[in-house]
């Protein structure tokens, strides 16, 4: 399948039934307070080019960002932080996003992540985590001839995304390697390597405290372009 076929059948899963449950629930009752636009209330899909040769992989979608407007980091502050940043470094067309249509284009990048379902708390159970894994294999698995670099935002997408680098064929160190800002690791691979960095998530405990500035993130987006050619 390609990624269109693969995102086409992902916003149909309902394999979660609490993620399922809260993605509804949220939807229906804050579709009030949104009031001229759909809440999309359904699995997220990734969102950019197939033939990137970049991978952003997050944790999973936000409550009233992704899950209201149907695309990764799309409608809230982790977003505008992310997608400012993007653009600041020439990967985005505008540095702004709003909802699906609003013109924004990704150059040789897609965002994804490993739970593709708002969770409460945005906690995802290791079992929602566990059902979720077969999608992120099947990405994966069509992104891989052109992928040289893959940044992940905290420490679940690191530790979500460290098995399925490994079975999709990339030499995974063990011990496995640890997630830390700034992280950064060369994975062999059958065809070509992998260059893996760890950037701390783009959330607003770590964007409003400073944690991580817009420096930062844009440190890692550069480097991880430049590996990736980009
Ligand atoms: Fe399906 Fe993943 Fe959503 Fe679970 S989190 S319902 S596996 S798309």
């Amino acid at each position: 399948t390609d990624i269109a076929g693969l995102d086409a059948h992902l916003v149909d899963c309902r394999a979660c039934p609490r993620l399922v449950e809260w993605r509804e629930r949220v939807a229906r009752e804050k579709r009030a307070s949104f009031r001229n636009e759909t809440y999309w209330g359904r699995p997220v899909p990734g969102f950019g080019p197939a033939d990137a040769s970049l991978l952003i992989v997050g944790l999973a979608p936000a409550a009233h960002g992704a899950n209201r407007t149907g695309r990764m980091f799309t409608g809230d502050r982790s977003g505008d932080f992310l997608y400012a940043a993007l653009h600041a470094v020439g990967l985005a067309s505008q540095p702004t996003a709003t909802r699906i249509g609003d013109g924004l284009e990704l150059f040789g990048v897609r965002i994804t992540s490993p739970v593709h379902c708002a969770p409460p708390a945005n906690k995802p159970t290791p079992a929602e985590r566990d059902n979720c894994r077969h999608w992120l294999d099947a990405e994966l698995r069509i992104l891989q001839p052109g992928l040289r670099s893959v940044i992940v935002l905290g420490g679940f997408g690191w530790q979500s995304l460290l098995p399925v680098l490994d079975d999709a064929g990339w030499a995974v160190p063990r011990p496995r390697p640890k997630f830390g800002h700034g992280a950064h690791v060369e994975l062999a691979g059958a065809e070509h390597p992998l260059h893996l960095f760890g950037c701390y998530h783009v959330s607003q405990q770590n964007t409003f405290t400073g944690r991580l500035t817009p420096a930062m993130l844009e440190s890692v987006l550069s480097d991880a372009a430049r590996v990736a050619g980009l």
